[in-house]
């Protein structure tokens, strides 16, 4: 098997490869991927130190071709590489390609934001004098991205910090290095001048952590879990760098007595259960009250019964499996833990056999839970959900709220008023009325609140303020 190598200053390098394990089928491996070691980390760094002058003052036009280019070459391939993701990451063909899409889409947008990069021209305040706003590039940014969007996740920081005039080093999840490989090749045969763009896959123990001490990286976008986060905010803080987190979720969605019984169940399904729950925008929190909780709870177990969980690549899967055997466990291990708690197991909670070998895991709801038990305050990241009675919807409102994270939030209503008032006072960045509280747009803000997010929002033309400092000149003439 060919290894996937690294990318520093422009040369492919790297001869011992890691197995890249499909999690539908443990004995498909997808490739080897090379691991990069410190010192390699380091080479990667002073090459994006050294490619940063000339890229930084490169015109707008090299760079508008090269996102293009690339946007361009991921949407011709979307079948091949969507297929790439599924293998690799274990979520269904169709969502696979409609990541892939996306990439696509994210791509074509900041290619076009660097035609439209702008500043302000002031008066002074003092006469005879003019005051010039501009944004700069940053310098190195370090790119470390998790497994669960191993497509989009990476576009969606690596093309604004490009737009913007940076160079990167980037660090995809060691569980899905393909597409990030994919993505890397694609931009390098797009024309990106060496050293601009390099890729470090290997172990975050290693290869994150010696982007995370290293004094030459500028800007560091990350989004994992809270642990690793943190680690990311206090290393930064230590080296007075610039930094953006994207962390957990333990999004709720709210059913109220008048919601449309449909459009609820299919919203609670969909992000619940789709993409194996493993989306940090997943519903991992009905609160449904009382008028409308056991026509509900009925509704979507009847609706679960149907949902096929098998190979990813299989037309008939509507979820793939879940990403690797320490995912599976920590998923098993907190259906043990609900059970314990005394919620109520109303669906699924088995662990699945199919005719390769896989994580295999039915969708799970526990009901009659409490918002105190730990099914409700932590993030499990699989397709596990609990449900919790309330009286009204600001008994609804007040649990929505009260949780450490606060990423999205959503309320299935055909209330005008409790709409617009859950609009305004839910404690989340993001907030859905009448639909799944995960599938987000690629042009608009995208983050969080609270434990979730730090630092400014990723996405749309709201990316410019984590990847540009702003220079203030003043001239008199
Ligand atoms: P998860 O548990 O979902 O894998 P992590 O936060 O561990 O979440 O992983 C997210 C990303 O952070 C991955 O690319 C991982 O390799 C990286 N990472 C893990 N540990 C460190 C670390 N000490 N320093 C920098 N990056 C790390």
């Amino acid at each position: 098997m060919t290894i996937h190598q690294n990318l520093i200053a422009g040369e492919w390098v790297g001869s011992t490869g890691s197995e890249n394990v499909n999690p539908s089928d443990t004995n498909d491996i997808v490739g080897l991927y090379a691991q990069a070691t410190a010192d390699d980390v380091s080479q990667a760094i002073a090459a994006a130190k050294a490619a940063f002058p000339a890229w930084s003052r490169s015109g707008i036009l090299e760079r508008h071709a090269i996102l293009k280019k690339t946007a361009d070459e991921i949407l011709a391939r979307k079948q091949e590489l969507g297929t790439l993701l599924s293998r690799e990451e274990g979520k269904t063909l169709a969502e696979g390609i409609g990541e892939v899409t996306r990439a696509a889409q994210i791509f074509d947008f900041f290619a076009g934001e660097t035609l439209r990069l702008a500043g302000e021209v002031l008066p002074s305040a003092r006469p005879g004098i003019g005051v010039e706003i501009t944004r700069e590039p940053l310098g190195v940014i370090g790119i470390i991205t998790p497994w669960n969007f191993p497509i989009a996740i990476p576009a969606w920081k690596i093309a604004p910090a490009l737009c913007y005039g940076n160079t990167v080093v980037f660090k995809p999840a060691e569980l899905v290095p393909g597409c990030s490989w994919a993505i890397v090749d694609i931009l390098h045969r797009a024309g990106l001048p060496k050293g601009v763009l390099n890729l470090v896959m290997g172990p975050g123990s290693v290869v994150g952590q010696t982007m995370l001490d290293s004094p030459d990286i500028a800007g560091i976008t990350f989004t994992g879990s809270t642990g690793t986060g943190k680690r990311v905010a206090a290393a930064s803080i230590e080296h007075n760098r610039k930094f953006q987190l994207e962390m957990g979720g333990k999004n709720p969605m709210i059913v109220l007595d008048d919601a449309d019984l449909g459009v609820a169940v299919e919203a609670a399904a969909n992000s619940g259960f789709f993409s194996t729950g493993q989306r940090c925008t997943a519903s991992s929190r009905l609160i449904v009250t009382e008028g409308i909780h056991d026509k509900f709870v009925d509704a979507l177990t009847e609706r679960m019964k149907s949902i096929q969980v098998g190979h990813a690549l299989r037309p008939e899967t509507h979820i793939g499996p879940v990403v690797d055997v320490r995912q599976l466990k920590q998923d098993t291990d907190y259906i043990e833990i609900g059970v314990k708690e005394g919620a109520k197991l109303a669906f699924g909670g088995e662990r699945l056999e199919r005719d390769t070998p896989g994580f295999f895991l039915q969708p799970t709801l526990f009901t009659e839970a409490t918002n105190q038990m730990r099914i409700s305050r932590e993030e499990i990241f699989g397709p596990v959900v609990s449900l919790i009675r309330v009286k009204d919807y600001d008994e609804a409102l007040a649990m929505a709220n009260d949780t450490p994270f606060g990423l999205s939030a959503g309320i299935a209503t055909t209330s005008l008023k409790y709409a617009t008032h859950f609009k305004r006072n839910s404690e989340a960045g993001m907030v859905m009325v009448n639909l799944p509280t995960a599938g987000v747009d690629f042009h608009v803000p995208f983050g969080g609140r609270k434990a979730s997010s730090f630092g400014s929002r990723e996405q749309g033309k709201y990316a410019a303020e984590f990847f540009t400092v702003v220079k203030t000149a003043y001239t008199q003439a």
